[in-house]
């Protein structure tokens, strides 16, 4: 019978079909590889009496952060339901589908890739460093632009961090904004600004003045649908941006390049979806964006549609090859670049036109961070990260070498929470931010839990290790999966108990001062009232078994220093002058959001910057 059954399989798969199947594959070990969000996955499938015994990793290229999100939930997902086709783990969709496909690749179940082994060139007119947002948009508009293009990128797959980042995008848009309606807390806000004195402003104060102006108009007017103008998205990334360094000296962004920043929204918007992408008809706030004008991809991974239009353009794309080296010529004119490819080979491709360094910042290089850190007391140089591997900061590292002048790079965003070991997001137990309570090793509160990010992250930073707790009782461990709680607590991810004695033992702190702290915090959550740290909202009262503690502690995320550009992306060196041939587009640059970037103008940086500096090496000699 079981035979009859794989040879029904086996004149199934020859027929081409894919999917789930019960049981009934082929015993034997097989390895499958398919891809993931940074690279290929492989894994090895073995298959005992028809059935799924084991999956075991033989290689994978994602960011910790995120493998350890998907894996092994899904991989025993898969053994327990007998099933290719199981639930995706929240916060990993790539890497839990590459499992899948890998798994179903390994079975039989569908067709692996098979990949064309294409030569680097000798030359190219523009030679991008980079594949994700920036060097993607770069590549599509040089070649749109007439150029031959080769993009060269150092991961395994296109997209760094832009490909798991939150795909907004501000910009002043009249279409969008003209068909929604003004909320009252916005009016207010505007009138506070009218409040404002533009001495307060530096170089900005035109700016206030011009949307006093705006805002006068339209007040005047009654007019009642959403405002926003360019002018108002360059204040929001004065005010955003604009921080004190450890050392007293304020950092406030560059108003040239905020200018070309916010009036180039727009166009950049249509640009999008002049390749294919397409908006949600209205706006938002998301997270630290300051106005309602962040706008939503309706279709997907901003990096899919970019890569398929360099793809449709004739970019030349390779993927595991890393710029090393800047070719200078007598003149100090960036020539060409040199690589590495995954195999140790080095090569330079000369650049007929132009080269455009897309490489990222380098929040994924601790020791970097610290080494220019200017904003974060105690920064360890082991702290994790939230970005793709790639991110290192190599791009500014190569144009320091020739003598680029860099800006800003003491300035660094920190997620607040995340796994100390990994930088994991989504590796803990908690539930809504209100109902959450931390403690420090110490077994103490230290903060309002509800308090924004920086204040939550220089917190943390301040307690012994720059660690803390989040505590949870039933009412959030009850909601969890139970097999995740023990992946998680396998991980050494999550501590869980039956009383807080015993929790307190197993993260290590002493049990008298945390079952203090919970019955202090208790009472706060009953009365609405926190009189240590003034906490306004509450989740419920902790003392329920079970009982959780995840270990947490912030990491870095985003870096707001790099190169320093002009208006036209030209790269500039540490005397003031232009470096001929070299221009410089997205997290690589410095400048643009100063001391802290607004959520939602990462995308409208690199679509902006990276357009002009595609255009612009394209049109380079
Ligand atoms: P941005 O938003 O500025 O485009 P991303 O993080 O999205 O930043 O993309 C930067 C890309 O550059 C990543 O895919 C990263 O792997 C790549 N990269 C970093 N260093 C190098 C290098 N030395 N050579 C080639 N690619 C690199």
């Amino acid at each position: 019978m079981k035979k009859f059954l794989s040879l029904l399989l086996c004149v199934a798969m020859l027929m081409g079909c894919a999917g789930a199947v019960a049981e009934g594959w082929n015993d034997g070990t097989t390895t499958g590889t398919a891809a993931g969000l940074f690279g290929d996955i492989t894994v090895e499938v073995t298959v005992e009496n028809g059935a799924i015994t084991a999956i075991n990793l033989v290689k994978t290229n994602e960011t910790e952060n995120i493998w350890n999100t998907a894996w092994p939930t899904v991989a025993d997902a898969i053994i327990a339901a007998q099933s290719t086709d199981v639930d995706v783990v929240s916060g990993a969709t790539f890497a839990s589908n590459g499992i899948m496909n890998a798994v179903k690749v390994a079975l039989g179940e569908i067709e692996g890739e098979t990949k064309e082994e294409a030569v680097l060139p000798e030359s190219a007119d523009v030679v991008i460093i980079g594949g994700g947002g920036a060097g993607l948009t770069a590549a599509v508009t040089a070649a749109q632009a007439g150029s031959s293009v080769v993009l060269v990128e150092k991961m395994g797959a296109l997209g760094g961090n832009t490909k798991i980042a939150g795909q907004g995008f501000n910009a002043a848009d009249p279409a969008r904004q003209e068909k929604m309606e003004m909320d009252s807390a916005l009016v207010e806000t505007l009138k506070a600004y009218l409040e404002l004195d533009p001495a307060d402003f530096g170089d900005f104060g035109p700016v206030l003045e011009t949307v006093k102006g705006q805002i006068n108009d339209y007040l005047a007017s009654g007019a009642t649908y959403l405002f926003d103008t360019p002018e108002l998205h360059m204040l929001h990334c004065y005010m955003g941006g604009t921080r004190t360094g450890l050392n007293g000296e304020t950092i406030s962004p560059d108003l040239a390049l905020i200018d070309v920043f916010a009036h180039g929204a727009n166009d950049s918007l249509t640009w999008l979806e002049s390749i294919g992408g397409a908006w949600n008809d209205t706006t938002s706030t998301i997270l630290g964006a300051m106005w309602p004008r962040s706008h939503g991809l309706a279709n997907g991974n901003v990096i899919d549609t970019l890569q398929a239009a360099a793809e449709k353009e004739g970019v030349q794309i390779f993927v595991n090859t890393a710029a090393t080296e800047l070719v200078v010529d007598d003149n100090g004119a960036v020539t060409g670049v040199v690589v590495e490819t995954e195999n140790g080979e080095k090569k330079t491709i000369t650049a007929n036109k132009g080269v455009v360094l897309a490489s990222g910042g380098f929040a994924a290089n601790a020791p970097l961070v610290v080494e220019y850190n200017n904003y974060w007391p105690g920064l360890s140089d082991t702290m994790a990260s939230t970005n793709a591997h790639g991110i290192t900061g190599d791009g500014i590292l190569m144009a320091r070498e020739i003598g680029a002048e860099l800006t800003g790079m003491g300035y660094a965003q920190l997620m607040p929470s995340s796994a100390p070991s990994d930088g994991s997001l989504f590796t803990g137990i908690w539930g809504s931010a209100e109902g959450q309570l931390f403690v420090n090793k110490e077994g103490k509160r230290y903060v309002n839990e509800y308090a924004e990010r920086d204040v939550l992250a220089k917190a943390a930073l301040e307690q012994t290790d720059g660690l803390f707790f989040i505590i949870c009782d039933n009412d959030v461990v009850g909601t969890v999966d139970p097999a995740r709680v023990k992946q998680l607590e396998e991980g050494g991810y999550v501590y869980t108990a039956d009383t807080l004695e015993e929790l307190a033992e197993k993260m290590g702190v002493p049990a008298d001062v945390l079952v203090e702290t919970v019955n202090t915090y208790n009472q706060y959550t009953l009365d609405k009232h926190d009189p240590e740290f003034g906490k306004e909202l509450f989740g419920t009262t902790i003392d329920e078994a079970p009982f959780s503690a995840t270990p947490r502690s912030p990491s870095l995320h985003h870096t707001m220093g790099g190169v320093k550009i002009d208006t036209d992306t030209h790269v500039i060196n540490t005397n003031g002058e232009v470096i001929k041939g070299l221009y410089a587009a997205g997290e690589v640059c410095g400048g643009i959001h100063a001391g802290n970037r607004l959520g939602g103008n990462a995308m409208t940086d690199f679509l902006v910057f990276g357009r002009i500096a595609g255009q612009n090496a394209a049109d380079c000699k």
